[in-house]
């Protein structure tokens, strides 16, 4: 069997870290067999139609390096297709269905359909429509519903689904589902505005694309035993659907936007590296194997598995995307880190080269969760310190601290190299001379030169800002002191 699989957002809004997942196992699955992914644009439903959104869905699929194979106009390249452009395909395949007897024409207005659902709701029935009651061409019979069919009088048209007996089928993840068909409603296949619903538009899609395996969110679930009708109806094979688990919050609801954030969008504008956040929403229901979390893209691919996946609910745990996080943002090349953070360094006002950048990323990479963190944690190697901090200044430093310094000072303004480890080495000896600690001496060092009690080794830092910086940094200080 030829692996097809899809990935078809609405474009509704921004993707959705849930959307962002379905896209990615969708592409693992593919590219673990040697398959191929396409890109669809499910677009029917006029009325949550966003302007953009399919642009923005495919920007952020891009970001996160997630690829789509096949394009209706040039063979080879990400897509999308597009529902909206296909509309004759579904009217024509609605028209087979009514032709077999599947699928019926119904006239009800809103405010019938509304009086129907009253009644049943009064009567504690099941709400579903009422097909022997209601106006459509079964209850009608041929003659009346000529003349409705003739008229301009709006219409749906509506699936047939059996009254009795009960429908089986397996999903990867959730094994065997049953669905009495006493529980499913005629679902309305065409729009009375000649669109195709979701159901209908979805289903004969997944049939004309070939798609061997369907991956989508549990939301989907309830929706698959209407496909499987449909499925039936047509006289068309099935393909083999997988739903994956919900996302939950920390407190185990249904994650929504009310506890943080759910668009990806957000995720990519706080500063989150696309291979983060891939590798976390990979791990959102599946883990390769166990014993570790952080994962390239080719592992994630060379370990999928749909039966894997896992059925119970997937907490999103923000601490651990932070630290997933850290960990990616250590593993940058520098040179890609510098230019990632040239444009926000230049924002701030910091005319620096990016090979500049690159060596301030190497000292600092240890101590930020996000990239662009670097520009505030290490704001002063960028410009001289304009605060001391209180606490830390207090407690190192003390009354003999300038006088302690001044010999190691003239050391310093003479020592060539001037780098870490002739720094280390002659303040090595200055501090075994005066019988002191490093700290003692170094502790006041880093407070005049970067104003801040925690940052990265002292030496690397003065050899980074060069003699130069570091001997005007501490001058001033001292000056400062004296008057
Ligand atoms: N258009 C649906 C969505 O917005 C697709 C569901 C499916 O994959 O069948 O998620």
């Amino acid at each position: 069997m030829s692996i097809r699989v899809r990935f078809a957002p609405s474009p509704t809004g921004f993707l959705h870290v849930g959307g962002l997942r379905t896209a990615l196992y969708n592409y693992l699955f593919a590219r673990r067999l040697g398959g191929v992914a396409v890109l669809r644009i499910e677009d029917t439903d006029r009325s949550r139609f966003v302007e953009g959104a399919s642009e923005n869905i495919i920007a952020t699929l891009r970001w996160a390096g997630i690829e789509f194979d096949e394009s209706p106009t040039n063979g080879g390249a990400f897509g999308p297709y597009t529902q909206s452009e296909r509309l004759d395909l579904y009217r024509k395949h609605a028209e087979i269905l009514r032709e077999k007897g599947e699928a019926y024409f119904a006239f009800d207005t809103a405010a019938e359909l509304e009086t129907m659902r009253q009644r049943q709701k009064e009567a504690k029935q099941a709400i579903r429509y009422d097909r022997l009651h209601m106006r459509n061409e079964l209850s009608l019979g041929a003659e009346a519903s000529r003349e409705l069919l003739a008229s301009d009088i709006p219409r749906v048209l509506r699936l047939k689904v059996p009254d009795s007996g009960e429908l089986r089928f397996q999903d990867s993840v959730r094994g065997e589902i049953v669905v009495q068909c006493s529980e499913i409603d005629d679902q309305v296949l065409l729009k009375s505005d000649g669109f195709p619903t979701y159901h209908l538009a979805n289903v004969v899609d997944d049939h004309l694309m070939q798609i061997s395996h369907v991956i989508r969110g549990e939301e989907w679930l309830p929706s698959t035993s209407k496909h499987v009708l449909l499925y039936r109806a047509f006289g068309w094979e099935m393909p083999v659907v997988a739903h994956l688990p919900l996302l939950l919050n920390p407190d185990k609801s249904k994650l929504s936007k009310r506890q943080g954030d759910v668009a990806v969008e957000d995720y990519r504008a706080k500063g989150y590296l696309p291979a983060a956040l891939v590798n976390f929403v990979a791990l959102l229901g599946w883990n390769p194997t166990a014993d570790r979390e952080i994962y390239s893209l080719q592992e994630l691919i060379d370990s999928f598995d749909i039966c894997k996946v896992n059925k119970g609910g997937a907490v999103f745990d923000l601490q651990k995307l932070n630290w997933m996080n850290t960990e990616y943002v250590k593993q940058l090349d520098p040179a890609d880190a510098a230019s990632l953070l040239l444009p926000a360094a230049r924002e701030a006002g910091y005319e620096v080269s990016s090979e500049y950048l690159a060596q301030v990323f190497v000292l600092l990479r240890e101590r930020i969760t996000f990239l662009h963190d670097l520009l505030s944690v290490g704001d002063y190697m960028f410009h001289a310190p304009q605060e001391f901090e209180e606490k830390f200044r207090s407690k190192h430093w003390k009354d003999g601290s300038a006088a302690l310094l001044r010999p190691w000072l003239a050391r310093v303004r003479e020592s060539s190299p001037f780098d870490a480890a002739g720094l280390h080495e002659l303040t090595a000896a200055y501090v075994e001379e005066q019988g002191v600690g490093f700290g003692k001496l170094m502790n006041p060092v880093r407070l005049m030169i970067t104003g801040k009690g925690a940052g990265a080794g002292m030496f690397d830092t003065m050899a980074l800002l060069g003699r130069d910086e570091s001997l005007r940094r501490m001058d001033h200080f001292l000056d400062g002191l004296a008057q």
